[in-house]
């Protein structure tokens, strides 16, 4: 009896180690395949170096798509995506559980308790932020703050058409209001309500909740009128004395600014000073990214870093410590607007490992779903948003072995329609899981009416995220900054003392 049911089960085992055997070759087969794609990912490096740094001679488009083509026996066919969607799915898993287990606090009972979310979202050790733009910080204090003081005669029909000829946009009912204030007069003319009407130009209506990103750049309208004139320096001072004073408050030891400046020793005379006058005043350590408006043609682009790059290495700095490339996404793709910039400045790095100017981009917000791959073959250790990289497999396994950085902005992608928390997750966490270097930021506190700790709360009432992982996006904010060496040690072990502290006091 017992002889004969062990004959019975013996084809059973053997079928069952045949199919383990066939899966497991499967799942090989999809790895080596994956492994071709990332080799011609780093193939492309190679050859962006060689057309943008060593040659001055940009690919074009189609000749960049046929290069990247795996071969025919390469190909992943739909069951190998299929294994390599499940692995990232088991590490996403693995990765959950592992900081579960990590987590000193456990943070469940907060998210359906919003009072006791945004008291732990302030109290919470916080690094640094890594995406913030000048020109979007603007308080209503503040826009109140310069329209009192300086005074500015308001023509309402300038901004209607200056609006329309840069093809942003206003809501029907905005450009109404917009009419019926009084022409061309100053500011201290309007009556309060005329004055508060006005003021509401420089941020995003709250109805409805997402806009079109031409809503949103509308805004740099007003806030570019406000600002740009011989008082450009002294406004702008108020706006991030303004900003670090609340950021501080919140917890924050590190920003990192993206705004155009032009290459001239006066603008890195000007950071420096900014900078000292910040870090007494706030205690905030502030550097700058030198950002490239995608707009503007490639060409440009390449010509702003180049001369930047020169000038830096005669006449270095502290203060600034990267480039991006910002402004819309859509309609201005990262291989023809940005690969005569980091293209060169890829080959320049990696030819000469001490550099004045790291890399980030905003890549993957909107428009062409391509951005990131291009931006990390481009040599980035860092983008911005990266939103759309959850439907790109293979740019996601390349990231996830760079350990690309990611600075996420989760108020901002769900106003400006790039992702919609409360129909599912913010993929910030999946990324995070999956191994890329995650960090919070708020991408324009003022207009989007956002700060550090509310993205505490927008990330944990919207998803599952763990104590732990909230503290790896702190590390993160500062592990993967541009800040120099030193000072990046000095921060971590300050943020390091500071959760040791806000460990033992919680809950006391
Ligand atoms: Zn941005």
């Amino acid at each position: 009896m017992w002889n004969k049911n062990k004959c019975r089960l013996w084809p059973l085992i053997i079928l069952f180690f045949a199919f383990l055997l066939s899966a497991c070759s499967e799942q090989d087969l999809a790895n080596i395949k994956l492994l071709a794609h990332l080799k011609k990912y780093d193939q492309a490096s190679e050859l962006m170096i060689e057309r943008n740094y060593r040659q001055n001679n940009p690919i074009g488009r189609d000749q960049w798509e046929a290069f990247l083509k795996v071969d025919d026996s390469d190909q992943l066919t739909a069951i190998e995506r299929g294994l390599l969607v499940e692995n990232q799915k088991l590490i996403i898993e693995q990765n959950k559980q592992a900081a579960i287990r990590k987590s000193a606090i456990n943070v469940d009972p907060l998210r359906h308790n919003l009072p006791a979310l945004e008291q732990f979202c302030q109290q919470i050790p916080k690094g640094g932020m890594l995406h913030v733009h000048p020109y979007g910080l603007l308080s209503k204090n503040i826009v109140r703050q310069i329209l009192t003081k300086y005074n500015p005669i308001i023509d309402p029909e300038y901004f209607i058409t200056t609006i329309n000829n840069l093809g942003q946009k206003l809501y029907d009912h905005e450009v109404e209001t917009l009419k019926n204030l009084p022409h061309s007069v100053k500011f201290s003319s309007y009556n309060q309500e005329q004055q508060e009407s006005f003021i509401n130009f420089f941020f995003l209506p709250k109805q409805p909740p997402s806009h079109d990103f031409t809503r949103f750049d509308a805004i740099f309208t007003f806030v570019i009128w406000l600002i740009e004139d011989e008082n450009q320096s002294a406004k702008m001072q108020m706006v991030y004395l303004d900003f670090l004073k609340t950021a501080a408050a919140q917890g924050l030891s590190y920003v990192e600014f993206t705004n155009g400046f032009p290459p001239t020793l006066a603008t890195i005379e000007k950071l420096k000073n900014w900078a000292q006058l910040f870090f007494k005043e706030t205690g905030i350590v502030v550097r700058w990214n030198i950002g490239q408006l995608r707009f503007l043609s490639g060409e440009q682009n390449g010509q702003l870093i180049k001369q930047w790059n020169e000038i830096l290495l005669a006449h270095p700095s502290h203060e600034i410590v990267g480039i991006d490339l910002y402004a819309i996404e859509r309609g201005n793709p990262a291989l023809e607007k940005a690969q005569n910039a980091y293209g060169y400045l890829n080959g320049f790095n990696q030819q000469n490992p001490i550099h004045p100017l790291e890399m980030t981009m905003h890549a993957g917000e909107m428009g062409d779903p391509r951005n990131v791959r291009d931006a990390m073959i481009m040599g980035v250790s860092r983008v911005g948003h990266g939103v759309l990289l959850k439907n790109d497999l293979i740019s996601l396994e390349y990231a996830r072995n760079k350990k690309l950085g990611v600075e996420m902005n989760i108020t901002s992608n769900y106003q400006l329609n790039v992702h919609n928390m409360n129909v599912s997750p913010h993929p910030f966490l999946e990324f995070l899981r999956l191994g890329l270097s995650v960090s919070l930021s708020t991408d324009n506190n003022g207009i989007f009416d956002t700060n550090i700790s509310k993205e505490c709360v927008a990330a944990v009432s919207s998803t599952d995220v763990t104590y732990a992982e909230l503290q790896a996006m702190s590390y993160n904010s500062i592990s993967t900054s541009f800040a120099d060496e030193k000072t990046r040690e000095v921060l971590t072990n300050r943020l390091r003392q500071k959760f040791t502290l806000f460990e033992l006091g919680y809950g006391h």
